[in-house]
């Protein structure tokens, strides 16, 4: 047999054995390589490891040193609104202009992956899911999540709204959050009576 008739020495078998060795190790660390490549990449939502959460703006995430104006749609957090409310937003700038205010979207369209991140985080801020949720509405049922609402950064665009946004039929939803909006009337019409909280 061959092996017989050419037996490797000791020595060479010792050097076979760690040359194979190295191959596997630098096969394993390219392919923990690609994963781990693939999994922080843009293509992250198709691959995300269970426990691991990074939000990107493919999430709706806007970074907190941004202001995103009504007009920034390449932003998925506007891009994903309904048109609706983002049609009435940009109208009820264009008054506001005149007054000097600006609307600064703060949060808009949010994945289901965030708004679970967001609730996740503030049962962690208030020490309780039922305080959270006072805040934060779970998954499905947040209208941030499905595109009906936008937050608004400042304190002078939020009184704006409050008082002049029914023209576009913006109201403002919930009685503890005066930065939260959606399209809750028509045009023109008196807006309803504000829930109390996210709770519904
Ligand atoms: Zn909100």
């Amino acid at each position: 047999m061959a092996v017989l008739s050419h037996p490797l020495s000791g020595h060479r078998r010792l050097v076979l054995l760690l040359a194979t060795a190295g191959g596997i190790v630098l096969v394993l660390a390219a392919v923990v390589t690609l994963a781990v490549t693939l999994t922080f990449s843009s293509f992250a939502t198709s691959v995300r490891p269970a426990g691991i959460f990074l939000p990107t703006e493919e999430d709706g995430l806007i970074a907190s040193d941004t202001a995103l104006s009504v007009d920034d749609d390449s932003h998925p957090a506007l891009a994903r609104l309904d048109p609706a409310l983002l049609d009435a937003l940009r109208a009820a700038q264009a008054a506001a202009e005149a007054d000097g205010i600006r609307f600064d979207i703060t949060s808009g369209w949010r994945s289901v992956d965030l708004q679970r991140q967001l609730l996740a985080d503030a049962v962690h801020t208030y020490g309780s899911e039922d305080v959270a949720r006072q805040y934060v509405a779970t998954p499905d049922a947040s209208s941030h999540v499905t595109g009906q609402a936008v937050d608004i950064g400042t304190l002078d665009a939020q009184l704006w709204i409050i008082e002049h946004g029914r023209a576009w039929g913006l109201c403002q939803t919930y009685a503890n959050e005066r930065w939260h909006f959606e399209r809750a009337t028509e045009p023109g019409d008196e807006c309803p009576e504000p829930k109390l909280d996210a709770r519904g």
